[in-house]
């Protein structure tokens, strides 16, 4: 498989504030990400369905909490299980 950094960092939709406000607000558990075990691979990037993982110009991963609704398909689907579901307080 190639590496999904040869995708080009180009302008990509992004998430908006819709009728039911920020979709951040709906979740129950937030993904966390283990920076040490986490190897760059952008699957999570690439899988999560609202947007809501940005991919920085290093490469790197960072969850946009605004707007992630805490499905957990990122935790799920990262190869190396860097990313961790905890509950919201
Ligand atoms: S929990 Fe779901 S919405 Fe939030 S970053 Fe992961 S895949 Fe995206
Ligand atoms: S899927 Fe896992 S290893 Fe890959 S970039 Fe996301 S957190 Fe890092």
């Amino acid at each position: 498989m190639s590496s999904l950094k040869t995708i080009p960092l180009t302008p990509y939709s992004t998430p908006k504030v819709g009728a039911g406000g920020k979709t951040g607000t709906w979740r129950i558990e937030r993904p966390v990400i283990n920076y040490e075990k986490c190897i760059d691979c952008l699957i999570c990037w690439m899988y999560c369905p609202d947007s809501a993982i940005i991919r920085t110009e290093d490469d790197r991963v960072k969850i946009d909490y605004e707007y992630c609704k805490g499905c957990g398909i990122c935790a799920n689907e990262c190869p190396v299980k860097a990313i961790e579901m905890v509950r919201e307080v």
